[in-house]
């Protein structure tokens, strides 16, 4: 792993928080309540403000009904009090002054001009004709139920109101009496309209359209601003007297809202839409603040997982050497937890006691920048007292503004990878000394085989010579043929030894490529006279096109050699039309493939599992090394050696060799 700079993404990287809760997305967290509360408050901020405006339209809508029928009352109070007062002075003409115009006149006049909203007055005989008038009027009914009424009541009775031209009109008729006899009838003829305009002063006005309306609510008389708008309320009265069902309604013109009311609500709105809008500015700050974090800790998680999954240790120093960060791989590694590790200052607890001075020494050369630069190799020592080879690497840990602020060590602990070469080296070392073995054994052997023949034909030709110079014979070419023959068999005696010294010379285990057919082929050509001196006859079949594989050929041959030999012992105890070997070599996936059948004695079922022990043998003269050497060379070559038994009888020795070898 290539720590050669490593870039923390924080710069307080040294207790770094545990990941024990789940990382939060921020939609969860924008539901809990600190969200909710203030989404309620403003709720209820806003019912509030809303609340607040309807009562305040509520109470000024009151307020302004309320002067409204304060108006109207002090209206149809004032119309009452007019009436009463322009009865009071109807009846107050003196009948005499009734008699001629210049002395009723200026009563009449009098009675108009104040105000009192009469268009004339009248005086009606006790005939019911009129008597006077002012103005002249034509346009009045006389006589009528009115007059008979007050005349009856001796008190004022108005008459219902009647159409002149565009105008509604009404009287209202006063007995006058003297001396107790009714002397006349004053009569007071009001306009409608003339009695709005003269009792309704402009402050009214100002507010309210006037009407005065019939039964059936048509209006009969108005006083209004024609330019301005109403506003839908009202308010209606009945006007008695006159009575006859007419009724006086207000209409209050549209009014603008009190300046104050104006600012107030505006002012609220305005308040309710800044916190709306405060609100909305907080929730996107506060969501990018969680979205950030959220990735910063999913970042963080994702670096923790890197760190904790990685098989390599991990520790990080800051520049004093004091350890701030170590990974549950450098932990188990050293057996010390992370709690006991991080802020541990030299001498570190897995430092090798007896080796402290080097460590120290080579803790201060990295922390001074001049450790070595391809890593180094060092002994540490485990909690239980293990002490165990690792391999370093340091880096310098750069900060996110590229400051160093300390060291990265990345550490490996190779005693497995130490152990396995140990192994394999003790492996090397028994393979050759299991080569060596097999070769004194098998050059003894073939020497024991080959050699014979030839020294029994020597030893017999010398015996022959011996005979005839014994016998006196003087048949020359008899003993030097003698001798010639024992001379070649000790020429072949030689060769003999020299082609299996040349076979056996080559001790040394290699890994070559190898061609199974020939050397299969090699040593059937070794056996193959002793085969057939015990009239064996050995016949192989080979694949054509077989791959090499890669392996020593000499212990691979003598592999096969033992197999043979075996064979050949175990043919030698049964009938001669049984003895033959058939060997045959294939390729089998990956593998070549290679069977010794025998049809021999075969194997008891009580030796078979005994037979790849060492010294373990049948035989009287055997050694019981053979076949556990064969399997040690068949293993060293990640091979598998096995054997079955044959239905027939004899058996099978099979050997699996792969053609890619590791
Ligand atoms: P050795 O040949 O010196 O006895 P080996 O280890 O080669 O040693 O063989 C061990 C024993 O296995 C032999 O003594 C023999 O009993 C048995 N054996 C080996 N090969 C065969 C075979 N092809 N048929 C029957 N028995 C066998």
């Amino acid at each position: 792993m290539d720590i050669r700079k490593v870039i923390f993404w924080r710069d307080n990287w040294r207790s770094p928080p545990p990941l024990t809760t789940a990382p939060f997305l921020p939609e969860a967290h924008t539901s809990g309540w600190p969200w909710w509360l203030p989404r309620l408050a403003f709720v209820l901020f806003i019912a509030a403000v809303i609340t607040l405006l309807a009562l305040s339209r509520q109470a000024e809508h009151d307020e302004q009904r309320a002067t409204l029928i304060s108006d109207i009352l002090w209206l149809e109070q004032n119309l009452s009090f007019q009436f009463v007062r322009n009865e009071e002075q109807l009846s107050r003409i003196p009948p005499q002054a009734a008699r001629q115009a210049s002395t009723f006149d200026p009563y009449a006049r009098s009675l108009l001009d104040n105000g009192s909203g009469m268009r004339a007055v009248l005086w009606l005989g006790t005939d019911g004709a009129v008597g006077q008038s002012l103005p002249a009027t034509g346009d009045l009914r006389t006589k009528d139920d009115a007059y008979r009424l007050a005349n009856s009541l001796g008190r004022a009775v108005y008459g219902a109101p009647y159409q002149v031209g565009d105008g509604w009109w009404f009287k209202v008729e006063v007995p006058v009496y003297q001396d107790g006899a009714l002397a006349g009838m004053a009569v007071g003829v009001y306009s409608l309209s003339r009695l709005l305009e003269s009792s309704i002063p402009w402050w009214l006005a100002e507010r309210y359209r006037v009407v005065i309306a019939d039964s059936t609510g048509k209006p009969l008389a108005a006083r209004s601003k024609v330019e301005a708008p109403l506003s839908d309320d009202s308010y209606e009265l009945a006007l008695d007297p006159p009575g006859y069902g007419l009724s006086i309604q207000a209409y209050p013109y549209r009014q603008p809202s009190p300046l104050t009311g104006q600012l107030l609500s505006g002012s609220l709105i305005a308040l309710a839409l800044l916190v709306l809008w405060s609100l909305w500015a907080l929730r996107r700050h506060v969501q990018r603040r969680l979205a950030a974090e959220h990735a910063l800790r999913q970042e963080y998680a994702f670096r923790q997982a890197m760190g904790d999954s990685l098989q390599t240790g991990l520790r990080a120093r800051d520049l004093t050497g004091r350890i701030v960060y170590v990974n549950p791989a450098f932990c188990a590694m050293v057996g010390w937890s992370a709690e006991e590790l991080v802020g541990r200052s030299p001498p570190m607890p897995y430092w090798v006691v007896e080796e402290l001075d080097a460590t120290r020494a080579l803790h201060d050369s990295i922390l001074a920048g001049k450790g070595p630069e391809h890593g180094f190799e060092i002994r540490f020592k485990r909690r239980n007292g293990e002490i165990f080879p690792a391999l370093i690497h340091e880096a310098p840990l750069i900060d996110a503004l590229g400051k160093q602020t300390g060291w990265m060590s990345s550490i490996i602990d190779i005693s497995k990878q130490k152990r396995a070469e140990e192994l394999a080296r003790q492996q090397e070392e028994r393979l050759q000394a299991t080569s060596r073995l097999i070769t004194m054994g098998e050059m003894a052997s073939s020497l024991a085989h080959e050699l014979s023949q030839p020294l029994a034909a020597i030893t017999a030709y010398n015996a022959g010579c011996l005979n005839q110079l014994a016998s006196g014979s003087s048949e020359t070419s008899e003993i030097e043929d003698a001798l010639r023959k024992s001379a070649d068999q000790a020429r072949r005696a030689g060769r003999i030894i020299r082609r299996i010294y040349e076979f056996v010379r080559r001790a040394e285990p290699k890994s070559e490529p190898c061609n199974v057919h020939a050397l299969v082929e090699e040593v059937v050509a070794l056996v193959e006279n002793d085969a057939r001196r015990n009239g064996i006859h050995i016949q192989t079949h080979i694949e054509a096109a077989l791959p090499e594989i890669s392996g020593d050929r000499i212990l691979l041959g003598q592999v096969l050699l033992n197999l043979i030999r075996n064979a050949i012992d175990a043919e030698r105890e049964v009938t001669s039309e049984r003895r033959r070997i058939e060997i045959d070599v294939q390729r089998d996936g990956g593998y070549v493939l290679v069977r010794v059948f025998d049809h021999g004695c075969g194997i008891a079922e009580g030796i078979a599992s005994r037979l790849f022990e060492p010294f373990f043998t049948t035989k009287a003269e055997g050694m019981g090394m053979g076949l556990n050497i064969c399997r040690s060379v068949i293993e060293g070559h990640h091979g598998r050696l096995w054997f079955e038994g044959q239905p027939t009888g004899g058996t099978v020795f099979s050997l699996r060799l792969p053609i890619d070898s590791p």
